[in-house]
């Protein structure tokens, strides 16, 4: 595709320091997929364009687009920063996996129309404090067609029952209901809360959420599947989600209540 003048949608996915006074800033479009920008004297301090490529800013742009190659980014027409986020340390832990994860999902030069709408949304909720990780395990959940994991979460992949407890077989590549536990020892052995949420979250639209309240066990349930999900079939390694992860165990030893041993009499 050759490089084009035109308006675009567009959200910063991440930014990086190049040469001494340039900056190289991936934004996801919405027409063209994600793309690189290079952006002369963006280090500087005076830079007309740097408060339009802060992290987590959002908006109109105008630009060179070029996917494949660098694009240039030439003004912003009305940009907004999602502001609550990135001086919370969870919230920025969880957008920035989020938005490293969605750069990894979408090829350059496609538009992706629906999908950025939904990044956006997810964005807008982490913004206005809804609960991180349980946004960022929508998009998991979702995202994960576009690593070639396609899971089968609306009835047994062998009897296509739904009406009985479902399990995750990863070696089934979706649900198993009770009566065909057997057929994978290996299954995630997932509380039916999580399987519901899972098989809610396949087809949620985040656009459409104002509340967002899962019990911590259905929580952490949620995680560990996806972690394994993530893990075992799609194989990404990524530094935000390793940074994330060493986030949580934090947390874990630094709010898990003493555990109170039964009185014996
Ligand atoms: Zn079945």
């Amino acid at each position: 595709m050759s490089r084009i003048n035109t308006d675009f949608a567009g959200l910063v996915l991440f930014r990086r320091p190049y040469r001494e006074h340039d900056l190289l800033v991936k934004f996801l479009t919405r027409d063209y997929g994600p793309a690189m920008f290079f952006i002369r004297g963006g280090q500087r301090k005076g830079s007309k364009l740097a408060p339009a490529i802060l992290p987590f800013c959002y908006g109109t742009y105008v630009g060179w687009l070029a996917p494949g190659e660098l694009s240039y980014l030439v003004a912003a027409k009305e940009v907004h920063q999602l502001k609550h986020i990135a001086p919370d340390l969870e919230a920025n832990a969880y957008a920035t996996y989020l938005l490293d994860l969605v750069g990894q999902a979408f090829d350059e030069g496609q538009g992706i129309g629906a999908w950025y709408d939904q990044v956006l949304a997810a964005l807008l909720l982490i913004e206005d404090g809804k609960d991180p990780q349980v946004i960022t395990n929508v998009l998991e959940v979702q995202l994960l067609g576009r690593f070639g994991v396609a899971p089968l979460w609306d009835g047994c992949v062998i009897c296509g029952r739904s009406d009985r407890l479902l399990d995750y077989s990863e070696a089934f590549g979706g649900v198993l209901c009770s009566d065909h536990w057997d057929r994978d020892e290996h299954r995630l052995h997932l509380s039916s809360k999580v399987v519901s949420y899972l098989r809610l979250f396949a087809h949620l639209n985040l656009a459409k959420v104002d509340q967002v309240t899962v019990d911590p066990a259905t929580r952490r349930g949620l995680r560990r599947a996806l972690d394994q999900i993530y893990n075992d079939q799609v194989g990404l390694r990524l530094k935000s989600k390793h940074f994330l992860d060493s986030l949580a165990s934090w947390d874990d030893q630094l709010t898990l209540p003493k555990r109170e041993r039964p009185k014996e009499d």
